[in-house]
């Protein structure tokens, strides 16, 4: 007998080769391979007359056969057949290349539903090798999976049904029987035959969200469990919790958000448990200074802090950042980077190790991995966003269960965080230091370039410096400019005889690092750029940002962008340059103009969902979801998130045998790609 957790080898008609090839993309046994669940589906009831149809675009034609014309063969290799079909309001040629069995599928005087691009012209339509299904003996849905080379969706879809035969009457469902009942969800056996091969379009619903609640409510119980799990720990005690001298080196007053957020942290070091929170406010919120209250009020209490970056650069420049506040302090902060020498390394982490420095400030790599502390109290990440959420947990595992603190420049809603960090604590900073201008944003199209390259000119004439971001690396089959042709642009513009870099992700790191550096210093008046510096890189005279193909980034993507001009008092600008027409894009482009709240934007980017938006960047940390669509599926989120925390509270750690198989869910989800 065979089970649904045996290899996909097992299933009749899959071999070794074809194993190798559904290896490829990520189906390895019978059960996974019921799990990969369809891109999409081609509804072919929903047929369009011939008559309406447009050359170039693809559509579902229902007719029927009246003529057939056999085999000609074109040369060695290429034979054509083709089949004349009418549905009353036209005619249709259909080209069958090299498939005698398709041609002969095909009977005369039969109806069939065809699906593909229609080509020739208006008087005479065609289309070439279309899907056809027979309605006789096929439901008109047709699930549509991912494909590799050698992997056809027929191929797939046959597979699958002896997969199906497997799975039987299998018992062990994942959801128990209660909660089934009360959300009416289907059977596992009921969902999994209509999510791949769907009888109708109601069916398909049912099945759907049946895996969508479960895939859900397994997310919502992984990151409940996660938070439990902090639950468990005892805390560090921080007895003096006083920061009136740390306020007193501070050159500027606080803002209401980040005494907030310090006073946040002060009261969970004060709790049992370990602190666990985030930080989130835009771009130049001010947010490395709740770290230095936090950081601080550690070295107070004789404990260490660790503070992370995701660039040597950014860890640098906090480095210098909380050295500048701390000179006149006995705090001592140290600098762990990649580029330190062996023998530097070796020092530094012996005076870490010792209690040397109070404060450690580096790149993640390099104190997740080799790095002991006498006495760690905190943990601060920057842009905690770009790591998965195991990863939240990893450094934790240095101390004695040190508090948390980690820090995101991607403002999301309140309501949607709370799922997205659902194992974390929340403080937001919601406005921008006094005295912050917002940053002028222009959207404009390239026959206005010219211009604004004389604008940048005229500023960088007054001394001040720029970037430019351009979004390709590589050449493009769009028509869109690469980096490489965009700096041969440039040189030829008014802005060519200054200094200039370009960076990129393809450069190496130190590469990068000392592009960045020059700019920095100022050595050099713009860079041309990728999305490489994506946040916190902190250039005051840096004013103008102009950024091409601008339609191509996601609201929160721009949004951040942005955020790396207007840091100082000074005037910032942003340009967006963008020839796109369509009003979804206009219309996105203009809330960039019109708002410089990351909050708002956040919502307007969730609302609108054009390209990149940030849920589809990846940018959450959290496991890649098959199904499921948090912004879609945002309701049954909700809910989900009740039921997962119902569940926990009778069975905390999902023991029973009733949730075995949730519990299962879980790990299968939380282990596999976190999408970082
Ligand atoms: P981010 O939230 O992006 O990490 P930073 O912490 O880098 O922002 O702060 C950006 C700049 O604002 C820094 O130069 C910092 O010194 C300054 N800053 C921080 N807080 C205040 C404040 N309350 N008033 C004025 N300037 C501030
Ligand atoms: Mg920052």
């Amino acid at each position: 007998m065979l089970s649904v957790f045996d290899s996909i080898e097992a299933l009749k008609g899959v071999g070794a080769k074809r194993a190798q090839l559904y290896k490829k993309v990520g189906v390895e046994s019978i059960y996974s391979l019921l799990n990969y669940f369809p891109r999409t589906y081609i509804d072919y009831s929903e047929a369009c007359p011939i008559s309406e149809t447009e050359v170039g675009q693809a559509y579902c034609v229902h007719a029927t056969v009246f003529k057939k014309q056999g085999e000609q063969r074109i040369r060695k290799g290429l034979s054509v057949y083709k089949v004349f079909v009418t549905d009353g309001s036209d005619n249709m040629v259909i080209t069958i290349f090299n498939s005698k069995y398709a041609f002969e599928n095909l009977k005369l005087e039969h109806e069939y539903y065809f699906y593909g691009k229609v080509q020739g012209t208006v008087l005479r339509r065609e289309m070439n090798s279309p899907t056809f299904i027979d309605p006789k003996v096929q439901t008109p849905i047709k699930a549509i999976y991912h494909l590799t080379d050698g992997l056809t969706n027929n191929i797939i879809a046959s597979n699958i049904k002896s997969a199906l035969e497997v799975l039987g009457d299998i018992p062990d469902d994942a959801l128990p029987e209660s909660i089934k009942r009360k959300e009416n969800l289907c059977h596992i056996r009921y969902a999994y035959e209509n999510i791949h091969f769907p009888k109708d379009n109601h069916a398909l619903n049912v099945a759907k969200e049946r895996f969508v609640f479960e895939e859900l409510l397994t997310l919502q119980l992984g990151l409940a469990l996660l938070k439990n799990k902090n639950r468990e720990k005892t805390a560090i005690k921080i007895k003096d919790t006083d920061l009136s001298s740390f306020y007193s080196l501070l050159p500027f007053e606080l803002t209401d958000g980040q005494k907030e957020a310090i006073n946040d942290g002060l009261c969970d070091f004060k709790k049992d448990i370990p602190m666990n929170r985030l930080v989130q406010g835009d771009v130049g919120s001010g947010k490395t200074m709740v770290a230095s209250a936090l950081c601080y009020c550690m070295a107070q209490n004789g404990y260490q802090s660790a503070v992370m970056a995701p660039t040597e650069l950014l860890a640098r420049q906090h480095f210098e950042s909380f050295c500048r506040l701390f000179k006149d302090t006995d705090i001592r902060c140290c600098l762990l980077t990649g580029s330190a020498t062996p023998k530097q390394k070796a020092d530094l982490k012996e005076k870490i190790a010792n209690s040397e420095y109070d404060i450690v400030i580096g790149t993640h790599a390099l104190i997740q991995s080799s790095v002991s502390f006498k006495k760690l109290g905190l943990v601060v990440t920057d842009e905690q966003h770009r790591f998965g959420v195991n990863q939240r947990f990893e450094l934790s595992k240095k101390g004695e269960n040190p508090h948390r603190l980690v820090m995101s420049a991607t403002p999301i809603p309140r309501t949607l965080a709370l799922i997205i960090y659902g194992d974390l604590d929340i403080s937001s900073i919601t406005k921008l230091p006094h005295g912050r201008q917002p940053i002028l944003t222009y959207a404009i199209d390239s026959e206005k370039r010219l211009r604004a390259l004389n604008f940048i000119k005229k500023h960088i004439d007054e001394g001040f410096q720029a970037y430019l971001v351009c979004p390709l690396i590589e050449e493009s089959e769009s028509g869109m400019m690469s980096i490489s042709e965009y700096e041969s642009y440039i040189k030829k513009s008014p802005l060519g005889k200054y200094r200039f870099e370009v960076l990129h992700g393809k450069l190496k790191p130190d590469k990068k690092d000392k592009v960045m550096a020059d700019f920095k210093e100022h050595k050099l008046d713009f860079i041309i750029s990728t999305t490489v510096i994506e946040v916190g890189i902190d250039v005051p005279s840096a004013v103008i940002m102009m950024i091409e193909n601008a339609e191509r980034f996601g609201l929160s993507q721009l949004h951040q962008l942005r955020g790396r001009v207007g840091r100082g008092s000074l005037q910032s600008y942003c340009i967006l340059v963008s020839d796109n027409k369509q009003k979804q894009s206009i219309d996105r482009l203009k809330i960039m103009t019109k708002s410089s709240d990351g909050f708002y934007i956040a919502e307007q980017d969730l609302k609108l969902r054009g390209p990149g938006d940030f849920f589809g960047e990846k940018q959450h940390g959290l496991p890649r979801l098959k199904i499921a669509n948090m912004i879609d599926d945002m309701s049954t989120l909700m809910k989900t998130r009740q039921i997962a925390f119902d569940i926990l509270s009778s069975d905390p750690t999902l023991s029973s045998e009733q949730n075995n198989g949730l519990k299962l869910k879980v790990s299968e989800l939380f282990n596999s790609d976190t999408g970082a």
